[in-house]
């Protein structure tokens, strides 16, 4: 018989969750020691977060360090190597990915730009910063530019492939996405005053890291106050022009240019284990957590402590996955297979994750479930927990089941959704592979806005004795529960993504 849920209070919202009636319940869990558990994290946390793994960033020894913790980790659970690594079905730990970076050239003029319309034609090339995505070394060669209908609401996927659209700086998040969809060649991005060049030129200066198997982003072209009044000049009186179908209208006017900038690489990779389940072809189960984190220079050079040793992000969630892993395996085999994934490149825009659903060990369709984790050490004993994707999988059910049996209460709130694609596990929701975040963590509000507003993401994420493990204890135990519960086919036969 399913037990009902309570209802909690959280975050100012509400929320009465029912469990589904008429499954049927799990035998209980002999229950591990939750002491005994939080001494196994305050281990691995302590391990990872050590000044010597330098804070862990993709490409340096950090990594190799991280990636040997966790091999040996996995291969002592008794995880096999993953990854398949040739035709003969031999199979290794590691998958391995390139991330590429572009920023504009440092160096002043370094970057040029001229427009032409019929026989008159302007030198952008003062103050000019640009930027390509999709080249590491870009030039133009009679690249037609184009503007858009102020009216237009609507942009028509490929409308702009291989043009230049010429955008005053001020419009650039008036349409979203639709702008990636409509494929410009390059975006020249006109500014008014010097503070907005300011503004946007240092965004573009932090640059954008993304897989370089990717297709990439349009050139950006940030012109100058100056050179945009040339340019806007140039292109004269633009509400006497018509527009096409599609809302876009040809400014007779052509650029020539080529683009400065640094492109950094680095060679990465995901680290993935398995556990061959009984039912062959019965699918399989995911867990994850990202090893990644932002490195030994995350601070100026003139600072105290320059590394961000990410204890809490996201040493906890490896620490919590493998431990999970570990106590779930020793209680048999389950019917699927479990697929452990330790992710690169979380912090650059969830690189690894990406990469993984780009090219799956496993096919997509056959994960039955999957458990992200993510900041863990957060939440005292005793915490209820939330669910980051509530209500988008076919899983709440069952984890409303799991978590009744175990006595934690689910409060779910509005503000938590804010994290869904902030999180390795939207790269796999975006593809319909049922993925929640099941956490204590966001689940207490002070604490969670106490970490977001002191410790995240800087020099003072690092270990110490008095790190709260209690909910990431109790969320072991749970995610231990979870993997049996969706690893047995009678208990979970699987379901359709809704
Ligand atoms: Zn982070």
């Amino acid at each position: 018989m399913a037990g009902s849920i309570k209802s909690i209070f959280a975050g100012g919202a509400l929320l009465l969750l029912a469990a589904c009636a008429g499954v049927p319940a799990t035998t209980p869990l002999p229950p591990p020691s939750l002491d005994a558990v939080e001494a196994d994290l305050a281990r691995d946390i302590a391990a990872l977060a050590d000044d010597s793994f330098g804070g862990r960033f993709p490409g340096t020894e950090g990594e190799r360090k991280t990636r040997a913790w966790l091999i040996e980790k996995y291969a002592a659970i008794g995880l096999e190597p993953a990854v398949p690594s040739g035709p003969d079905g031999a199979r290794e730990w590691t998958q391995s990915f390139t991330v590429v970076r572009r920023r504009p050239s440092e160096q002043p003029g370094a970057s040029s730009a001229r427009a032409t319309r019929g026989g008159r034609s302007v030198d952008l090339s003062m103050g000019l910063i640009g930027v390509d995505g999709a080249q590491d070394a870009p030039g133009f060669a009679d690249l037609p530019l184009v503007g858009l209908d102020p009216d237009v609401e609507d942009l028509r996927p490929r409308s702009l492939a291989n043009r230049g659209l010429v955008l005053p700086a001020s419009d650039l998040m008036r349409l979203g996405g639709q702008m990636t969809a409509a494929e410009p060649r390059a975006m020249i991005i006109t500014s008014a005053d010097q503070a907005t060049f300011d503004g946007v030129a240092s965004f573009l200066k932090r640059g954008r890291w993304q897989l370089d198997s990717d297709e990439g982003s349009p050139a950006i072209l940030l012109l100058s106050p100056e050179a945009s009044k040339k340019l806007t000049g140039l292109i004269g009186d633009t509400a006497k022009r018509k527009p096409d179908s599609a809302g876009v209208i040809a400014y007779d006017t052509i650029l020539q240019g080529s683009i400065a900038q640094e492109v950094e690489r680095i060679e990465t990779a995901n680290v993935v284990g398995r556990l061959p389940g009984k039912v062959e072809g019965s699918g399989a189960v995911l867990m994850l957590a990202h090893w990644d984190h932002l490195g030994d220079e995350c601070r100026p050079p003139e600072a105290a402590d320059r590394i961000c040793n990410g204890a809490v992000d996201n040493a906890s969630g490896l620490a919590v996955m493998t431990e999970a892993v570990r106590l779930a395996a020793r209680q048999g085999q389950l019917d699927r297979d479990l697929i452990v994934l330790a992710t690169s490149s979380e912090e650059l825009g969830l690189l690894g994750a990406q990469a993984f659903v780009a090219d799956p060990p496993v096919p997509l369709p056959t994960i039955a479930a999957a458990f992200n984790l993510d900041t863990m050490a957060i939440a005292p004993r005793g915490a209820p927990i939330s669910v980051i994707g509530w209500g988008r999988t076919p899983l709440d059910p069952g984890i409303g089941i799991v978590a009744d049996q175990l006595g934690r209460t689910l409060a779910n709130a509005d503000w938590q959704n804010a994290f869904l694609r902030r999180q390795d596990g939207w790269a796999f929701l975006s593809r319909d592979v049922p993925t929640v975040l099941v956490s204590s963590a966001l689940a207490d509000k002070d604490a969670f806005d106490r970490f977001m507003q002191g410790e995240y993401h800087g020099p003072a994420d690092e270990f110490s004795t008095g790190i709260e493990l209690g909910g990431a204890a109790e969320d072991t135990v749970l995610h231990a529960a979870l993997l049996r519960y969706f690893g047995s086919l009678s208990k979970y036969p699987g379901a359709r993504m809704k």
